[in-house]
């Protein structure tokens, strides 16, 4: 039919890469924009020196699917990553959306308007395409922080996870709320944003030590009526990742902090491994590795979708993290 020739047309994986422009602090410390963009291609120009001081500059090379520079709008990151994925979860797909970087670089910058204008289309496609075909768009938010699940939209809320015997991840006692309209998503992605992580050294240190989840849910009853009781039909879930940098807090002083730069570390390797068995098409899965795959489980097998988003400053004061995020990002590494 053509929804599977539509389904069969979006890749199982695709890595993009989005710069940000250099910021007023960068400018300010006479930082330079150390990256070029050629279409899919990406150079990082790094500064080095010689043993006698003289400068000269590394090149490193790289592809992926998509390169989007510091003038590509929020509307274009979704146009090219999320939107051809909306369609194919009313046919049973289970897809992800990751946003990965150092903290400062445009994760949420990036991945804050994406469950907002994906929830847009559902609820488009709900009204249109499918109208009164019994389909329900559910929201839920919560984050993983130490390896704990937390439920953002209800007062953290600490929840654990189950498996059943069909592959269905199930984590007990998360909210799950019903959504009628794009209006009240906003509200619950501001009142979730605002219930992560502070700790007590302020917001943006420790909520760059947790990875934030919201999930688009599309339900359906047997029938399509509203009154039986539903089964899932396809999921999107978006990934607000831990800053990158985070995972090699594991020297620090204070042992709160390297308890969770360890768990962090892991949490981004296993996702890593993943990403990389999907790539190869691997019927082994290795979601085991940390509890951020183990959610995922079931969103990793059957007809899944994966989109990474790798956010990088331009900065040359940020080369070392950028180079890192990039060969991270790298499909054939
Ligand atoms: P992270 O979540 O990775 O720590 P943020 O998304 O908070 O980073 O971004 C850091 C700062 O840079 C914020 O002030 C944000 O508004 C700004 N920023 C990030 N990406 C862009 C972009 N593509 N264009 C303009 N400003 C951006
Ligand atoms: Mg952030």
């Amino acid at each position: 039919s053509a929804d599977k020739e539509r389904a069969n047309n979006v890749a199982k994986i695709k890595v993009a890469v989005r710069k940000r422009p250099l910021n007023k602090k960068e400018k300010a410390k006479k930082e330079e924009d150390i990256i070029t963009i050629n279409s899919n291609s990406l150079t990082v120009h790094e500064r080095k020196l010689k043993v006698d001081l003289t400068g000269y500059v590394e090149k490193h090379g790289f592809f992926f699917d998509a390169v989007l520079d510091e003038d590509v709008s929020n509307v274009e990151v979704y146009a090219e990553t999320v939107e051809p994925i909306v369609p194919l979860i009313f046919q049973r797909t289970k897809a992800t959306c990751f946003a990965y970087g150092q903290t400062g670089s445009g994760k949420t910058y990036t991945m804050q308007p994406l469950p907002l204008k994906a929830s847009q289309d559902i609820l488009r496609l709900m009204h249109h395409t499918y109208r009164s075909q019994g389909f329900q768009l559910y929201f839920s938010f919560f984050e993983i922080y130490g390896g704990k699940l937390f439920d953002l939209l209800n007062d953290r809320k600490k929840l654990c996870m189950r498996e059943d015997g069909k592959q269905q991840v199930c984590i007990v006692g998360l909210q799950e709320y019903r959504v009628f309209e794009v209006e009240t998503i906003k509200q619950f992605i501001e009142k979730g944003n605002a219930s992560r992580s502070t700790g007590t050294t302020g917001a943006n240190e420790e909520s760059s030590r947790s990875h934030a989840i919201i999930q688009l849910v599309i339900k359906r009853s047997a029938d399509g009526s509203e009154s039986k009781p539903t089964r899932v039909v396809g999921k999107l879930s978006f990934i607000d990742l831990a800053g990158s940098e985070r995972g090699a807090d594991t020297t620090d002083n204070d042992k709160q902090t390297r308890i969770e730069g360890a768990e962090i570390n892991k949490s981004l390797l296993a996702l890593k491994e993943c990403i990389r068995a999907l790539d190869s098409d691997q019927g082994h899965i290795p979601f085991r590795g940390s509890k951020l795959t183990e959610v995922l489980r079931d969103s990793f097998v059957g007809d899944s979708r994966t989109v990474m988003i790798s956010c990088i400053s331009p900065s040359s004061g940020s080369c070392e993290h950028t180079l890192n995020t990039l060969r991270y990002a790298d499909r054939e590494r």
